[in-house]
């Protein structure tokens, strides 16, 4: 057993045998399984005529609590404070890592009505006027060069609102916009060749917040949650507030991701710019390695990048079952025969083709030589 789950165990027996000092043995004790403990609900006591029937569990996989009984539901930090036995700082720490890379993406419900971690994204979503005077930005219209490059990369002009230009750094801003023009997070591309910086650069919501307005989110985040509709129970299930505010810096890194609809077939690619070529689709913009987040959306797709990195994910998917871009198949059809790495590069060659496009998705192991 892992040292952390060693630590949770200790002070959970601590709980129970406290909560339970007058019951027998086997009402004390914690049941292990594979995937799950099985114990008597602290909160509730569980069954008082039955003492092996325990109905919490703490689920392994991301260290959330639920009690079939009382229905109660929990992170264990939230858990073990509850009864006065923290985690070292350090482990509790560690039970969010482990807790964030359990997270699967969030789905919008249905009839428009979106979930909590989508709502406060809308609520604190930066109007574009705030945001493009900090940073001195101006849209690509009003700037030759950068209307050009924009144009260079065949990038249809209604999709140039996803883009912002400083005109004294050379940096094009591309912006992870909500349906409001409202901005969650951007990303920073050197158009200047002689600059010293990261060519590529993600900037969160968390730190949007900082360097613009000098705040810390996660006070925002808690105000919040207060006022809203089953605030306080998410904030409980999430396991606090530093979980929710690690969401939502995730998904202020996926670009577009506020304006799919889950419902109807979503594309992940790689770059936002062979995003904006593709209907409903969002891009993961260097976070490759987060493409498990959308497992449980049904009509989800993939297309990585046509290079070894990226046929290597493709290989990963495939095995899994999941639907995957065929480039090979792509550019054999099509008689291809200059080098392409990702969808732009096919716009950049007039060689995007949207029907045959939509026939290389496959998801049968066989068709592995066509990554
Ligand atoms: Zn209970």
């Amino acid at each position: 057993m892992s040292e952390i789950l060693e630590n949770i165990q200790n002070k959970l027996q601590i709980i129970i045998n406290k909560k339970f000092s007058n019951d027998s043995f086997i009402k004390r004790k914690i049941d292990k399984y594979h995937d799950r403990w099985n114990f008597c609900c602290p909160y509730c006591s569980d069954s008082r005529t039955n003492n092996r029937k325990k109905r919490g569990n703490l689920y392994l996989n991301d260290l959330r609590y639920f009690c079939f009984n009382c229905g109660y539901s929990t992170g264990i930090n939230k858990l073990l404070h509850d009864f006065g036995e923290d985690l070292s700082l350090q482990d509790k720490y560690k039970v969010r890592e482990i807790q964030q890379n359990a997270t699967k993406f969030e789905k919008k419900t249905h009839s428009g009505q979106s979930s909590i971690a989508f709502q406060l994204l809308d609520m604190v979503a930066i109007p574009k006027k705030i945001f493009f005077k900090v940073n001195e930005l101006t849209t690509p219209y009003k700037n030759e060069f950068c209307s050009n490059y924009l144009k260079l990369r065949k990038i249809d002009i209604t999709k140039w609102k996803y883009f912002a230009f400083n005109e004294n750094t050379k940096e094009l801003f591309i912006l992870n916009i909500n349906s409001q023009d409202r901005i969650i997070g951007y990303q920073i591309r050197q158009l200047n060749d002689k600059s010293q910086k990261a060519r590529y650069l993600t900037c969160s919501l968390s730190k949007m917040y900082r360097d613009i307005f000098g705040k810390d989110i996660n006070v925002i985040l808690n105000k919040l949650l207060k006022k809203i509709k089953y605030g306080d129970k998410y904030l409980i299930e999430e396991d606090g507030i530093e979980n929710i505010s690690a969401n939502l810096d995730r998904l202020s890194g996926l670009f577009n991701i506020m304006n799919v609809d889950v419902s109807k077939t979503l594309t992940i690619v790689e770059g936002p710019i062979d995003s904006l070529a593709i209907e409903n689709c969002i891009a993961l913009q260097g976070a490759t390695k987060m493409n498990n987040y959308f497992d449980n959306v049904a009509n989800v797709r993939y297309l990585f990048d046509n290079d070894n990195v990226g046929k290597k994910h493709a290989l990963k998917k495939l095995k899994e079952h999941k639907k995957v871009f065929l480039w090979d198949m792509y550019l054999k059809e099509l008689n291809i025969k200059c080098k392409i790495k990702d969808v732009n590069d096919l716009q950049k060659s007039d060689n995007y083709s949207l029907d045959y496009f939509n026939k290389c998705f496959s998801d049968n192991e066989l068709d592995v030589i066509m990554i």
